[in-house]
């Protein structure tokens, strides 16, 4: 009997997981930049965090959690995403002021499982929360374009939106609903039944939206803050040379948004997914949950997507160092090895006792920079360095090695 990993879940082995662990050394990087710490909450939440925090009438509550019960009764789901956990948390803290929260990790989904949608997938992302001025929603914007151009992935664009608020979305949204029963012959099923609960969704139906190219745009319809708040974040993304489209009917698929809404895009990702992130404003989410007014910000970014559009270009070299060891010099490569690592150089050394031969097979294999081989040398304090892309070779000082390493 054997055994597959689920349906709509990867094992990310090597040397793929290379990439992987690249974007999450960069991400944890990139976010302390920008001051944000590190939060990690629990997998699973009360279910009705998310039916609230995300929506009763999204996609996502209504099909795609996973909600079980635990063996004392209670109704706990997977987290389907990371925003209304953060704001949970924050509530539970009791806390007052600015937190900038930055958290890495899987979320899960019943969806149909296809390249960059899968039942198990990893985000990044941050949350700003405490405060209400555009410059919060600004730099949030900005980490997320600065680490994806970081990352490498290509093709990249910035879409914003503004949708609105408790004030001015009302009567927008009453437009809408005008403008799409006049069509209801054009719509999906799907759509029709979210006419009434959630008429902005309907321009986020990727079957529907490209019938409604002339609906109305909440832009359109902004009150005198929001339109104000919106001038701002633009003139701030400016001002910091993050280029942006405006994108008038982008909308986001969770009802706790309100104003700002962006998307990350890689155009050049050869599938229908090609938004690798987004995010906006949801200030209306922590009273959703029951608790006092908390405004925040954040986006995540979806990291199945961005090694979509980067497996093809990865070139690492997982090991700087691959020490081979002649005949009986074992002990003096561990040795070594030790010296190595310990001075940061990421190192690895065969510890079956194969064949030299072999052994420089798998310095191969297993990509690294250099072989370092431990032969009758090592008596004279000496090693045989080689560097695997060129094949040179020379011999040196064992105190040299860290520096030779370093150098090439
Ligand atoms: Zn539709
Ligand atoms: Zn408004």
């Amino acid at each position: 009997m054997t055994f597959r990993a689920p349906k709509g879940t990867d094992d990310i082995l090597p040397p793929a997981s290379r990439t992987w662990r690249r974007l999450l050394l960069m991400w944890e990087d990139w976010a302390a930049r920008y001051g944000y710490d590190l939060v990690l909450l629990p997998f699973f939440e009360t279910t009705e965090v998310f039916a609230r925090g995300v929506g009763e009438s999204t996609e996502v509550v209504q099909k795609q959690m996973y909600t079980f019960e635990d063996k004392g009764g209670r109704s706990l789901t997977l987290r389907p995403e990371g925003t209304a956990s953060v704001v949970r948390a924050f509530l539970e803290t009791g806390a007052d002021g600015i937190l900038k929260a930055a958290y890495s990790g899987a979320m899960f989904r019943y969806e149909r499982p296809q390249a960059g949608r899968r039942r198990q997938f990893y985000q990044v992302g941050v949350e700003y929360l405490g405060s209400r001025a555009a410059a919060a929603d600004a730099e949030v914007i900005e980490l997320g374009y600065r680490y994806l151009t970081d990352a490498g992935v290509p093709g990249l664009s910035v879409l914003v939106n503004s949708i609105g608020d408790r004030v001015c979305r009302p009567a927008y949204l009453e437009v809408l609903k005008e403008y799409l029963k006049e069509r209801r012959a054009v719509l999906c099923d799907d759509s029709l039944t979210r006419l009434e609960s959630n008429p902005m969704r309907v321009l986020d139906c990727k079957v529907c939206a490209p019938r409604l190219s002339d609906a109305p745009s909440p832009v359109d319809h902004l009150c005198m803050e929001c339109a104000t708040h919106y001038d701002e974040v633009r003139a701030a993304l400016r001002d910091m040379d993050v280029p942006y489209e405006e994108a008038p009917r982008l909308v986001r698929g969770l009802d706790y948004y309100e104003r700002t809404a962006f998307e990350y895009v890689a155009t050049d990702l050869e599938t229908a997914q090609n938004a690798v992130g987004g995010g906006g404003r949801y200030d209306g989410l922590a009273e959703l949950l029951g608790g006092k007014p908390v405004p925040g910000v954040g986006f995540a970014l979806g990291l199945d997507r961005m090694v979509l559009t980067l497996f093809e270009v990865e070139e690492l070299e997982p090991l700087d160092v691959y020490i081979v060891v002649a005949g009986d010099r074992r002990g003096d490569g561990a040795k070594l090895a030790s010296n190595l690592r310990y001075e940061g150089i990421r190192t690895d050394l065969d510890v079956e006792g194969r064949s030299v031969k072999a052994q420089f097979r798998a310095a191969d294999r297993r990509g690294a920079a250099t072989a370092l081989v431990v032969g009758d040398e090592w008596d004279d304090g000496r090693v045989v360095v080689k560097d695997l892309a060129t094949g040179r070779q020379e011999v040196i000082l064992k105190e040299e090695v860290a520096a030779w390493t370093r150098r090439t």
